[in-house]
């Protein structure tokens, strides 16, 4: 069993516990989603990036960007069961397809041009 199946697991259990499946429709835990990802982004906004990295070691930021990517991580993995897709297997077809999409001699140090 994978961590991201213990993950869903737990969600559902949590969902059920709480009789909140009815609200947990792909287009609500989508918007869910992305409050979450603007949580992150709020605990970053207006620092300078070098600012941004140092304060990200230690408290209290530390500990708040965790909360959030988690936030982040359990919506997602909540909304993939919900749209019935196997987080697991999908991502990994998608880093291997990333990785023959982008050779690493070809791309080393310099980012992607857009197309
Ligand atoms: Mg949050």
């Amino acid at each position: 069993m994978s961590d991201l199946t213990e993950l869903r697991d737990g969600m559902r259990r949590f969902t059920e516990e709480r009789d909140w499946a009815r609200f947990h429709d792909p287009k609500s835990l989508a918007l869910a989603l992305v409050g979450e990802v603007g949580e992150v982004a709020e605990l970053l906004q207006w620092l300078p990036a070098d600012e941004a990295r140092k304060r990200l070691t230690s408290e209290p930021l530390a500990s708040r960007i965790g909360e959030e990517l988690s936030d982040v991580l359990l919506y997602l993995v909540r909304l993939a069961d919900v749209v019935e897709v196997d987080l697991f297997e999908a991502a990994t077809r998608k880093l291997a397809s990333s990785e023959n999409r982008f050779d690493a001699d070809e791309f080393r140090s310099r980012a992607p041009e857009k197309s």
